[in-house]
């Protein structure tokens, strides 16, 4: 490359953010010549990542943590310096509110699927009937699946309605704010499939691919992490990290018209600048009126995403008190309740809350019971709290409480969706050559899969540009 090529990021998002530090990192690393920049239409940067910093709380009114396992958010940290900043969360219980009463989560359960047989057979959320039909998954054979198959669906075939109703649905919904009949298995969890392709059971698969059931003497530590200082330092640090990137804030694209060699962005301010290649991370719902209603984005408009709320309560140590020590629990479909989880926060993440004080935190929203987002905060904190005291004894009022709505923020893989996604991004290697969509409403929604899907996009605008 000789001449300068524009590079456009739009959305600074995690994914966005990621996908700015890898190019500027392969800009510096292979003596690119690249001009890299980022748009974000809000006023400041991380997106979905918002961390509030009050009277010694620590309060995240988005995501809260990612799973340490998926190496490229723990191995970003470190590269950024960050290293000392990560924490995993206090292991501790968790339980499900199963038909108005809380259970365990039997222990051993990954996503919801037992791989320790006496912890699920003593526990209480499961009838005779759902131990025996979950125990059929030992015997029944692999079932192929020509495509895509409903999370919902597979899940029942091999352990049973009432494994799938008090205890994988609760957790999956509370994941993708989904319904589990509607999910995609092959976009939200295709590995499930492939154990069963080569096990055979659900259950022992996952016991043999489960590392803890053969490390037995390792030290017990959460699989979540995040920072002493809350997700915001990921931001703060990825920011302060560009420095050869002009970000503009509160700039918000409106649309991206393909010229001979290049693409003209219009931008919210009747400005409009030029790129040759360029990177969207905004959500999914965006971008269609970008690309001038093109039919090849009809699927993006038709694909569902959930609002969601979270609601942050901070309380003085002795108001709260629980019968059953744990850090939170999840909330079945066949419980009469508004709220679809409560995190005991200070002790799933004991930075979080200052000495003699309490945070706890519970989501409404999920999907078909999304009225209650649109309520004023005073009706949600209320029925929150009418929620909370059937499980927990809660004295007064919380000193403060932070109500966060994510409106449709939570995008839905339905079925078919890795198909649909192939399709689009095909179309436009043809039409859009050099435009290359990433982020939360395409491979993962986690907050490592948007890193991944910015270093994706990364590798393939680098690609891209070496050829032109
Ligand atoms: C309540 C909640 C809790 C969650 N909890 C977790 C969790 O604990 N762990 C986890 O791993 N994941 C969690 N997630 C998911 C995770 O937060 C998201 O998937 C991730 O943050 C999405 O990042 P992104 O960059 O793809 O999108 P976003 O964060 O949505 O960023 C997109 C950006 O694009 C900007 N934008 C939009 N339109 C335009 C435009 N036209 N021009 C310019 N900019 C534009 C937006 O302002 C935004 O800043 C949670 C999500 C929510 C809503």
């Amino acid at each position: 490359m000789t001449l300068s090529k524009k590079i456009v990021i739009i959305g600074g998002g995690l994914t966005g953010l990621a996908a700015a530090y890898y190019l500027q990192k392969e800009k510096a690393e292979q003596n690119l010549s690249l001009d890299i920049t980022l748009l974000e239409a809000g006023p400041k940067l991380g997106g979905k990542i918002q961390t509030v910093y009050r009277d010694g709380f620590i309060i995240e009114r988005g995501p809260d943590s990612f799973l340490e396992r998926k190496a490229s958010a723990p191995n970003l940290a470190k590269e950024l310096g960050l290293g000392s900043e990560l924490v995993n969360n206090a292991t501790g219980r968790s339980f499900v509110l199963v038909k108005g009463g809380l259970h365990p989560i039997p222990e051993g359960a990954v996503m919801g699927i037992p791989t320790k047989v006496k912890p699920f057979v003593a526990n209480s959320m499961f009838s005779l009937t759902g131990k025996a039909r979950a125990a059929a998954d030992f015997v029944m054979p692999a079932k192929k699946v020509a495509g895509d198959q409903s999370l919902g669906h597979f899940f029942r075939r091999r352990l049973g309605n009432e494994v799938v109703e008090n205890l994988i649905e609760p957790l999956l919904s509370g994941i993708y704010a989904g319904d589990i009949d509607q999910l995609s298995l092959m976009s939200t969890f295709p590995q499930f499939y492939e154990v069963e392709q080569k096990h055979g059971s659900l259950i022992l698969g996952m016991k043999k691919s489960t590392p803890s059931s053969n490390q037995k003497h390792s030290v017990k530590k959460g699989i979540f992490q995040t920072f002493k200082s809350g997700l915001q330092t990921l931001v703060k640090t990825m920011e302060e990290h560009l420095t050869d990137t002009e970000i503009r804030k509160g700039i918000r694209v409106v649309s991206i018209q393909k010229e001979e060699h290049a693409y003209s962005l219009q931008l919210n301010n009747g400005e409009s600048i030029a790129a040759d290649s360029v990177i969207v991370t905004s959500p999914h719902l965006s971008v269609p009126a970008m690309f001038g209603e093109d039919p090849a984005f009809d699927y993006l408009k038709s694909m569902k995403a959930t609002s969601v709320a979270t609601v942050a309560m901070a309380f003085p140590k002795e108001a709260v008190s629980m019968d059953k020590e744990g850090t939170g629990f999840v909330v079945s479909r066949n419980s009469d309740y508004t709220i679809t989880a409560c995190t005991w926060t200070d002790k799933k993440w004991p930075h979080t809350a200052p000495e003699g004080k309490v945070l706890l935190r519970a989501y409404v929203g999920k999907a078909g019971e999304e009225a209650i987002v649109d309520q004023p905060d005073d009706v949600i904190v209320k029925a929150v709290l009418e929620d909370l005291q059937r499980i927990i004894h809660i004295e007064g009022e919380p000193d403060f409480y932070y109500v966060s709505r994510w409106k449709q923020a939570m995008p839905q893989y339905g079925l078919g969706h890795k198909e649909r996604i192939t399709e689009i991004k095909e179309a436009m290697t043809q039409q859009y050559p050099g435009v290359f969509l990433a982020g939360s409403s395409y491979e993962g929604i986690g907050l490592p899969d948007c890193i991944d899907q910015g270093i994706a996009a990364v590798k393939q605008t680098v690609f891209f540009l070496s050829k032109k």
